[in-house]
């Protein structure tokens, strides 16, 4: 039995998820799994997966769970992801969630961790212009900030309900979060 953890990072585009699943990584070594990353890895390489993700991602839409699951799955039983991992933009939906807890009991592995990173919606929309990545046009922006309240929203919910969900004020200087996470974490 491992006595490492699986952490959800979750919260909208642009709180700051990947910045410091980045930083916590390195410091607890264990692997930052960013689902974003690896699509769009698979869309400048071309691959099948990337082809067929690539107008979802464009548009700010969310990529068809069958098209993500198999590959969430395989990314987890890699050795390194054996003593822990931290998930960034995965679970986005429900069904992702119960997937996730699936897969993780028959995995038995070890415990999972919520943390939402809170952070205002004009902060946001700041924020992502500023960054500039390809599928950060206005539009986009406020399309995935809808999809965001839509589908991930209610994952909030979904770990809240089973007490496995702490927040965290994501408004603030990156060094702060990362104490504040530190904290949380234990
Ligand atoms: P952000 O940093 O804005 O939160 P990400 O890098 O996590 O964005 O994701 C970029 C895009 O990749 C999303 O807008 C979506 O199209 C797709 N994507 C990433 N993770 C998932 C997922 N778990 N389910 C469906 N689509 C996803």
């Amino acid at each position: 039995m491992s006595v490492g953890k699986g952490l959800i990072f979750l919260g909208p585009p642009g709180s700051g998820k990947g910045t410091q699943a980045q930083e916590l990584s390195k410091e607890l070594k264990i692997p930052h799994i960013s689902t974003g990353e690896m699509l769009r890895e698979a869309i400048s390489s071309q691959t099948p997966l990337g082809k067929q993700a690539q107008t979802y991602v464009d548009q700010g839409e969310l990529v068809p769970d069958d098209l993500l699951l198999g590959l969430i799955e395989e990314r987890l039983k890699e050795n390194d992801a054996e003593n822990g991992w931290i998930l960034d933009g995965f679970p986005r939906n429900v069904p992702q969630a119960e997937f996730l807890d699936t897969l993780l009991q028959k995995l038995a592995k070890f415990s999972q961790q919520a943390i939402n990173l809170d952070v205002p919606d004009d902060v946001i929309i700041k924020r992502l212009l500023m960054r500039g990545r390809k599928d950060d046009n206005e539009e986009t922006i406020r399309r995935r900030l809808e999809v965001y309240r839509e589908k991930t929203q209610p994952v909030l919910d979904y770990y809240r309900q089973q007490d496995r969900l702490s927040s965290i004020d994501g408004d603030r200087q990156p060094e702060a979060v990362t104490q504040a996470l530190k904290a949380v974490v234990g």
